[in-house]
């Protein structure tokens, strides 16, 4: 079978390794499993999202609502959005895919930092675009624009903060990338995937959507997998101008989000004590990881996400790390396949922490 050409240069993405894989490959049990991999809310999901699963699974023969009214108000109210200013998502990773597919041809090209989330290069290489990454991971002014003048690409991406690295960039410098590129040839798009745990951190890394809706080229990314605790139910959200959205809407397939998952992110929407909960709680555990690797001589990335990547010298090995991690049941992304010698690492609940730190001590004698 001959497949479009463009695939020859496409890595398959790696998503972090599930719990079932080691219990299957190691002959560790379920409860002694801890995966800080996936970026996930290691507290879990809300009990008024639950409530909100459960009530509406009598309602699993029907589609759902197309028109994702109640999640829209939901957003519109939280944002200080219109509903026209919205597209929802299978994920953040699904409006992505339809910016990608709205915008891009292998005429095309795209800009990102050097060290980003791998999906956009993998969107893009679908489409048969060209890649452009600039040398550092930062998002750094001089270097985006030094490329940007050089390539003009359609899009570029500004992940902040940044994963998998957890660095981010400030508002002030996101809005002179936005500023300096032009509005006819290029969209921005701004991931912020784990943006409240910046926001919470440090409010000059505070971006919201509503502060970017005044430029007619820039898409602000959201999600609900990370702080909102619901990973597993696909839910994100692009929000911008009305003439962008009303193009990517052209991508959509119909009812790309299910009843159940409508239901829970309306439900999350409403409960923001919850998010509190998960960062109050990230805050103080994410101590312990700084706190660790300074006792080690550890170097790593001031981290304004949920994670923390821990940056090794020659005498550490991360694929080697990672692997014996793994078999004793903790999972950890390595960073190899990104060209770093580092480790990414979901902050956990204290339990899970506890454990990290014991099993890491013990590969790394
Ligand atoms: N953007 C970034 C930077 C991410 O890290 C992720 C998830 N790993 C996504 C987007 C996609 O998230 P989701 O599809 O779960 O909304």
């Amino acid at each position: 079978m001959r497949f479009n050409k463009v695939l020859e240069k496409i890595k398959t993405y790696e998503a972090g390794k599930p719990i079932e894989l080691v219990v299957r490959e190691f002959g560790i049990k379920p409860e002694d499993v801890v995966k800080l991999a996936s970026n996930e809310n290691p507290i879990g999901t809300s009990s008024a999202v639950k409530e909100a699963i459960i009530a509406n699974a009598d309602k699993a023969h029907l589609y759902p609502d197309d028109s994702m009214f109640e999640l829209k108000a939901a957003l519109s109210e939280k944002f200080g959005v219109g509903d026209e200013n919205i597209i929802i998502g299978a994920g953040s990773d699904q409006v992505l895919e339809f910016i990608s597919r709205a915008l891009l041809n292998e005429h095309e090209s795209v800009l990102m930092s050097g060290v980003t989330f791998a999906m956009y290069e993998i969107y893009a290489r679908q489409m048969g675009a060209k890649i452009y990454k600039t040398a550092s991971y930062e998002h750094k002014y001089d270097e985006f624009m030094e490329a940007y003048r050089m390539y003009l690409p359609r899009i570029v991406y500004l992940c902040t903060p940044n994963n998998p690295t957890g660095d981010a960039t400030s508002k002030e410098e996101v809005l002179r990338i936005i500023e300096a590129v032009d509005p006819l040839q290029t969209l921005v798009v701004v991931d912020g995937a784990y943006m409240e745990y910046a926001a919470a951190k440090d409010p000059r890394y505070k971006i919201t959507p509503k502060d970017l809706l005044g430029y007619p080229h820039v898409i602000y990314l959201g999600t609900f997998s990370k702080a909102y605790g619901l990973g597993g139910m696909r839910v994100g959200y692009g929000i911008a101008q009305s003439t962008v959205i009303r193009e990517l809407y052209k991508m959509r397939p119909p009812f790309n989000i299910s009843t159940l998952s409508l239901a829970a992110a309306i439900a999350a929407c409403g409960d923001d004590a919850f998010v509190e909960d998960s960062i109050r709680l990230h805050q103080q555990e994410i101590k312990r990881y700084e706190a660790f690797a300074k006792e080690k001589g550890i170097a790593y990335i001031d981290s304004y996400t949920n994670f923390i990547t821990y940056l090794f010298d020659e005498g550490m090995d991360s694929t080697r790390i990672a692997d014996a991690l793994l078999k004793r049941g903790v999972i950890i992304r390595d960073l190899a396949s990104y060209g770093m010698n580092a480790i990414r690492i979901t902050v956990g609940t204290p339990k899970q922490n506890d454990t990290f730190f014991k099993v890491f001590n013990e590969v790394t004698v």
